[in-house]
Formats: C-alpha cells, structure tokens, sequence
C-alpha cells in the first residue's frame, strides 16, 4: 500500500504563517504561571518522624496524603518534593481527567478481561468521587464536566466510530467546532472532565496541609534505608525522616527501588497554547459546548480551552531521549513544536492571525501496559506506582487509595484486581530500549500514513501485549 499524505500534511498551512504564529511564544508552561506556582513549603531541615512519608508532590503523593489524613486524622504524614508542588506531569498536563482506569477501554478488556466490569465500574465511582471532591473540599481547580469529542480526520478512521452511541456525522461534528478536518466525530458526555491542572495539585496541597499533613520542598530524597527496627529511613541531603510506612510516588523520575528502574521509560509530549482567543475568534470556530478535543490517530492531538478561552494544542510526537534520560533540555524542541502549529492551524484556518504565547513539553511515565504498576517492597512497608502513560489525572487519585490499602496490608477489592498484582514487562535497556522505542514510533508513524495499517511488527507487539504510547 502506497503512504499517503496524512490531512494534517494536505491542508499544512504556508510555513511563514506557522514562523508567525509561533514568532512570540515563550519556553514556560501555561498552567504553572497562571496558578502562580512558587516556592510554598520550606525544605526540611532536621531530622524527624513520621507515621507515613510520601516521597513525590504530583497528583499521586499529594492524593496519597490527603487520602491518608482521611482514612486516619491522627496519624502523621510527611511528603517530600524534590522540586516544587506539582511543577512536573501534574502541573503541565492536558487536564483531562478521564474515568477509564486502563488506558481505554480495548487496553483493559484485552489484559484483563475477567476484571473489566470490575475495573469500569471502579473507574465511573472515581470519577463520581473525584467531583464530590471537588466541591467538598472546594477545589478551586476549573472543574468542567463538559466531555471529550473524538474525531475522524481520515476517511479511514470514520468507520472506527460509527457504532459509537452518540455518532456525529460531517456536519454534526463540524457544528460543534467547525474545522474543515473534521468527517466525523462521537461525543463522550458523561465519562470524564476537565481540570486547571496545576491548580488542582496547589489546591491538593493546600487541602492536604490543612488536614494536617506537612509538606517540604526543595527536599530530593537521595537514600532509602529499612532500619533494624523494621522502620524505613529516607534521607535528604541535609536530613532524615524515619518512619513506619512508606509511599513512593516519584513516577518517572529515577526510582529509589533499583528493580523499579526499567520499568517506566519517559516519553516527552510537547504542548503550545494561544492567547486568549477574541469574541470573534471563538465564534469562528464554534466549541460553545466547551469538549475536551481528540483525533483518532496513532499519533493523535488532544486540544481544549481554558477558562479565558486560550486553546490548549497538544500531542503528536513522541519523543523517547536516548538513554531514556529526564532532562529540561528535552522540553525545548523546535520541530515539534513548529509540528503542532502547522496541524493547527491546518485545523483551524480561520485562525490564522492567533499568535501563541506558551510553548512547553512534558514527560510522561509510560509502562508497558500503559497503565500504572503497584508493588510493595522492605518488608511491605513501602509501596510504590508509576507508570499511568499519559492518563494519570484521574487515575492517580485511584491509586493512591490502592498503595494505602496494599500499606494496611488487609486485603481489598482494589488490591485484589489483577492490574494491581501482577507487574508488567520490563522495558529493555539500552541501547536495546531505544532501539525498539524508536521502531514502534516509526511504525505507528507509517500506519498513521498507510491508512491505519499496523505492520507486523505492531501487530507482533498487539499480540504479547507490548506497547509504547503517549
Ligand atoms: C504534557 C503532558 C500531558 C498530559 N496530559 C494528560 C491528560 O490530559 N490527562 C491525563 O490523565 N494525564 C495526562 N498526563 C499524565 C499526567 O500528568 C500524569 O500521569 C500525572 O501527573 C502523574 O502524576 P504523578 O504524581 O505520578 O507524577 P508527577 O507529577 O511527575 O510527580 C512526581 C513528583 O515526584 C518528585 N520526585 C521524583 N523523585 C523524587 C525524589 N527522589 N525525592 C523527592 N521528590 C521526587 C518530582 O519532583 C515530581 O514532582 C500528561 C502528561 C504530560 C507530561
């Protein structure tokens, strides 16, 4: 089958308009300069105790310490930041906040499919408990139950969704954002939301300090130690906190359990977003209904506005670094992001006079699997996940109350899913990891190119259940 030209790269737009639209834009991320995000907490100095220490201040710790005061109020909880509360994945994301708890749904039904039902029903009753959260605990983190649009921009992937429950044809689609890309869409109304995501970890933060829980930045930790008492000392530079339990949530970063450590490859997704678009603007391309936006390709762009009517555009490449290494200098690529104003203004051509004004990347901590995997380790008193694969705003605050059930160490519903037990494949190491990283994004490239069509090498990882995604 000859490749064809992707829609993207039929309708690219002059390249001195993609020069212009990006001409101002700045290397910072949106999310964290809109919610403030500054140095809060102080870093620790002494020495001290805790019942339970979390190492890690994204989504996963955070959730991890307010889900503990919760569950206990008098136990005390320390957690360590190496950085600043959520200036990683947590703070830079998409903000979409998606019920599904496997990575979609054919992910799930294929790796456990006596769980599923189990797995979708948990997912829907997290997402439930996520929004009673937020107006609990007033989380002032621009909650919007608005849904996710999916669409076609290949004659190919129209079918994909025609059985889909709430189908939009051509016109359909293109009344709700109207883009010359789009042939078909379906409109997920009910399975997720949209979050301010680095406000959400400030306001996870505050809540959690409030409860009580005390919270140091600027504080790597460096060391991991079980002590003769049993207990688990975690040392920084300056000092230690010794404790009964422990709760890793350090997600790509370099694992403090060394077995951990290929386990999770990170993968850099680049984002742009635009000035606050003007009455006239937004009214060009329709969007009142306000849905999280996603194609269906292999490399596909996930798109939203913000609460002051910025669009968020995101995705498409992919990037493994050699050596599979986490580092600021991976977040500034040129290309990529010069990809992503050519596909949207090939999306949105009545825009064409919107400038850009932030540019960033992230890295996502993907597995094999594409969801995340739990464990416990010294002697089960310290619990760890990773590996969520781009999907962790919601999943998160599920696991979280996964790793304090496998701490308390009596059996639950949760602990007993498969998904939780068993650990997925390895990545390999270098240089085999970039060897393979690099093949698998060349063929999802080509099928994206080819109609679709995986080769046999996809098709021999759909077959052991491997996978690399973003
Ligand atoms: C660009 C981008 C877009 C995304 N879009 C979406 C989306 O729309 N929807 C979705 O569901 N998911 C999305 N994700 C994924 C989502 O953001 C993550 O799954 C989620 O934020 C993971 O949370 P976390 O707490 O595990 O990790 P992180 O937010 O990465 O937090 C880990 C923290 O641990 C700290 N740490 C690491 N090592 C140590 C140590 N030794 N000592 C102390 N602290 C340490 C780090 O400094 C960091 O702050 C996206 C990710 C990226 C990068």
């Amino acid at each position: 089958m000859a490749a064809h030209r992707t829609a993207y790269e039929r309708h690219a737009p002059d390249p001195r308009l993609v020069e212009r639209a990006l001409a101002g834009s700045e290397q910072s991320v949106f999310w964290l300069e809109d919610a403030g995000v500054s140095s809060l907490f102080p870093s620790l100095t002494a020495s001290t105790r805790a019942d339970l220490t979390i190492v890690g201040g994204g989504y996963l710790g955070l959730w991890s310490a307010v889900h503990a005061k919760r569950r206990d109020p008098g136990r005390s909880v320390v957690l360590l930041e190496a950085q600043t509360i959520g200036w990683a994945a947590s703070g830079r994301n998409g903000g979409f906040c998606e019920a599904s708890l496997t990575h979609g749904e054919a992910n799930g039904r294929s790796r456990w499919p006596e769980d599923f039902d189990v797995l979708e029903q948990m997912g829907t009753d997290n997402l439930a408990a996520f929004e009673a959260d937020v107006h609990d605990l007033d989380l002032a983190c621009e909650w919007e139950r608005t849904g996710t649009l999916s669409v076609a921009v290949e004659d190919h992937q129209v079918p994909w969704l025609r059985d889909e429950p709430h189908f939009l044809d051509r016109a359909q689609v293109r009344a709700e954002i109207h883009s010359p890309l789009f042939l078909a869409g379906s409109w997920e109304a009910s399975s997720n939301a949209l979050v301010h995501p680095a406000r959400l970890a400030l306001e996870l933060a505050r809540v959690a300090t409030e409860l009580g829980v005390e919270i140091h930045e600027h504080s790597a930790v460096t060391g991991l130690r079980r002590r003769s008492s049993g207990a688990v000392e975690l040392a920084t530079d300056r000092a230690t906190v010794t404790s009964g339990h422990v709760v890793l949530a350090t997600s790509v970063f370099r694992s403090l359990v060394r077995r951990n450590r290929l386990m999770t490859v990170p993968v850099y997704d680049y984002v742009l977003m635009t000035e606050p678009l003007s009455d006239a603007q937004l009214a060009s391309i329709g969007w009142a209904g306000r849905q999280g936006l996603g194609d269906l390709a292999n490399q596909f762009h996930y798109s939203r506005l913000s609460a002051d009517n910025r669009i968020l555009w995101g995705g498409y490449d992919a990037i493994y670094p050699v050596g599979g290494t986490v580092h600021v200098r991976h977040e500034d690529r040129p290309e990529s992001h010069a990809r992503l104003a050519s596909h949207f203004l090939a999306t949105f051509p009545q825009l064409e006079d919107v400038r850009f004004t932030h540019r960033w990347a992230g890295a996502i901590d993907t597995s094999t699997q594409f969801t995340a995997f739990y464990g416990l380790t010294h002697g089960d008193r310290v619990a760890h996940a990773a590996g969520f694969t781009g999907l962790g705003v919601g999943g998160t605050r599920f696991a979280a109350e996964v790793l304090l059930d496998l701490l308390a160490g009596v059996p639950t519903e949760r602990t007993s899913l498969g998904m939780v037990r068993s650990r997925p494949l390895p990545f390999p190491p270098e240089p085999l990891a970039s060897g393979g990283i690099n093949l698998t994004r060349w063929s999802l490239d080509r099928a994206d190119h080819r109609r679709g069509r995986r080769n046999l090498f996809l098709r021999g990882l759909d077959r052991v259940g491997l996978g690399f995604d973003s």
